[in-house]
């Protein structure tokens, strides 16, 4: 299989699809770029058709430019009180012209999902962008940079992207397989060279340590590093600039560049990435988050000046937005699902949804949405919306965010169950053999220990915090025979001593997983971790399989093989 997991056709036809990494990794660039090559001619000859239908510019109808404005990381319900307290004078003169709508985030609540949902429209199954730690290049031709210079002509149309960040939003790093016995070496040079740029104040980020899959090729060992979600799409831009950091610096350069490019119609995303560094730093509840939003709103305020100033103001609609919000009193945003936009663009008309940004933006710009291939998840914020409610947070079935403070033995997740088929395909995936021991931690009704113990004839435990969980589970090993086989433990799960288990089965909620990290690293080489629809941030897993049950749901699942894959710079900005 190549490297882009064939998005268009996966889409109408698997029940199944499987993408073991391994064989990711041993696809030639030669092949990968072939393969990208022939989606991105599907892709131009949709836009060739609507290029020839040459848009005629009408203000009355629609904008000549649009500002989309990203505040990284502002959670709603902060936003909102500091809108109550009159902080943020520029959000509200702009809401005064037109709307200010919540927007419920379905996936990852994080910079990489967020921005690639928003510049897209996309659910990550077709960009192949799932999280800061799960990603690829987005395919050529989806972003709305490049659909909006196909649509107007790159001679006549500028795009501009000014980015706060220096990683997870901007940077253009090429897919790259790099030899482990090199790697070390490359990284001491670059372990230098970050010192000097970080001496003579240089773009930021320089000298990471790159995160990866291993592969082994002829007794060799290579790390596959996946590209940066941007590197694809930063070159049909006039200007793509990354690593800013500071609002004032995003602020200025946005503004020279608004001077330079005034006499032609624009898209420009203008990113701000304050909020998301004082939040990681000091919290969401600290002074300095606080003032990092209205230092975004200053700005946010004096691109809007500059607007009026160039007497663009009636022709331009400004879109002000966030990736993802923020942990309430947290310091992380690892279910966040809450933030909002604001525009003067009055014909928005409804709450919507991180995908629907990029058809309201393309909309507004003429194109027709249901020409475009391949279709959009999003929908206009302009047009009704009948979708089912959304699924909220990290991963579908998250709805119920942990509390950072619970006490220890209440549950940490609301119990949903296994599906059968999905229980099977764990059970398969970890190669479940009689003389293995396996854990179920969090076992619900002990479907997974039954099922290991019955298909096997393993020795399994289940355990759960919750007394009603554990009587289900002792009435469904009983039913099932497999008493002499199978216990049932009620156990905080973070209490346990794993060494001598070989399968661990997990459906709990990302953050959980990663809390387990501990005492999942004591286990024995070789032993098995599989989770039901719930990564590991930071740690890379061997295989990802995707399946639908009976019901049409979809499912993941991760399998991870001891010792774990640490990724060290997965991190959650
Ligand atoms: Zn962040």
């Amino acid at each position: 299989m190549a490297f882009y997991p064939a998005r268009w056709d996966n889409r109408v036809v698997y029940g199944e699809r499987v993408w073991p990494l391994q064989d990711r990794g041993k696809a030639s660039f030669f092949l990968r770029g072939l393969s990208m090559r022939r989606r991105v001619l599907v892709v131009c000859a949709v836009a060739v058709v609507t290029a020839l239908v040459s848009p005629v510019w009408s203000a009355a109808e629609h904008p000549r430019n649009v500002i989309l404005i990203g505040w990284d990381g502002a959670q709603r319900e902060h936003v909102d009180q500091c809108l109550g307290r009159n902080e943020l004078p520029s959000l509200k003169r702009l809401v005064d012209q037109g709307k200010y709508v919540k927007i419920d985030i379905e996936g990852t609540t994080d910079t990489k999902a967020g921005w690639t949902q928003i510049l897209t429209g996309y659910y990550p199954k077709v960009t192949g962008v799932y999280s800061n730690g799960r990603y690829q290049p987005v395919p050529e031709g989806l972003s709305v940079f490049e659909r909006l210079e196909k649509q107007f002509g790159t001679e006549s149309f500028v795009t501009v992207a000014v980015i706060g960040k220096d990683r997870h939003c901007g940077e253009i790093d090429p897919p790259q397989k790099v030899r482990l016995d090199a790697e070390e070496k490359q990284q001491n040079n670059a372990g230098d060279q970050k010192k000097k740029a970080a001496k003579k104040n240089q773009q930021p980020g320089a000298g990471k340590k790159p995160a990866g899959k291993i592969v082994e090729e002829n007794g060799i060992q290579y790390r596959i590093v996946p590209g940066s979600p941007y590197y694809g799409m930063h070159t049909a831009l006039e200007v793509w600039e990354f690593g800013l950091m500071e609002d004032q610096k995003v602020g200025t350069r946005a503004i020279e560049l608004l001077d330079k490019y005034k006499d032609k119609p624009f898209f420009f995303f203008v990113h701000f990435a304050e909020v998301d560094h004082a939040g990681h730093k000091y919290g969401e509840n600290s002074r300095e988050y606080n003032d990092a939003l209205i230092s975004n709103d200053l700005w946010t305020g004096k691109i809007m000046d500059k607007i009026k100033e160039l007497g663009l103001a009636d022709k331009t609609q400004v879109y002000v937005t966030a990736d993802h919000g923020f942990d309430e009193d947290g310091k992380t945003h690892k279910f966040a699902p809450y933030v909002f936009l604001a525009t003067n663009n009055k014909a928005v008309a409804r709450d919507g949804r991180r995908q629907d940004v990029a058809p309201t933006i393309l909309e507004a710009f003429g194109a027709d949405l249901a020409a475009v291939q391949p279709g959009l998840d999003g929908i206009s914020l302009t047009k009704p919306d009948s979708r089912a409610a959304a699924k909220l947070g990290p991963a579908k079935g998250a709805q119920a965010a942990p509390k950072p403070q619970e006490p220890p033995k209440r549950p940490d997740v609301v119990y949903v169950p296994t599906p059968q088929e999905v229980v099977e395909k764990m059970l398969e995936m970890a190669q479940v053999t009689k003389d293995d021991l396996v854990y179920d931690l969090g076992c619900g009704d002990g479907r997974i220990v039954v099922a290991a113990a019955k298909t096997y004839g393993c020795r399994a435990f289940g355990f759960d915090v919750d007394p009603r969980r554990i009587k289900e589970s002792n009435e469904n090993v009983e039913k099932s025979g497999v008493g002499d086989l199978v216990t049932i433990v009620q156990k905080d799960i973070f209490t346990l001593d794993l060494s001598e288990v070989n399968v661990v089965t997990l459906y709990l909620l990302p953050s959980l997983n990663v809390k387990l990290i501990p005492q999942l690293e004591k286990l024995k080489p070789g032993s098995r971790i599989v989770s039901h629809d719930f990564d590991m941030q930071g740690v890379t897993p061997d295989q990802v399989v995707e399946l639908t049950s009976a019901n049409g749901a979809d499912h993941t699942v991760y399998l991870w093989t001891a010792p774990l894959k640490k990724e060290p710079q997965t991190t959650t900005e």
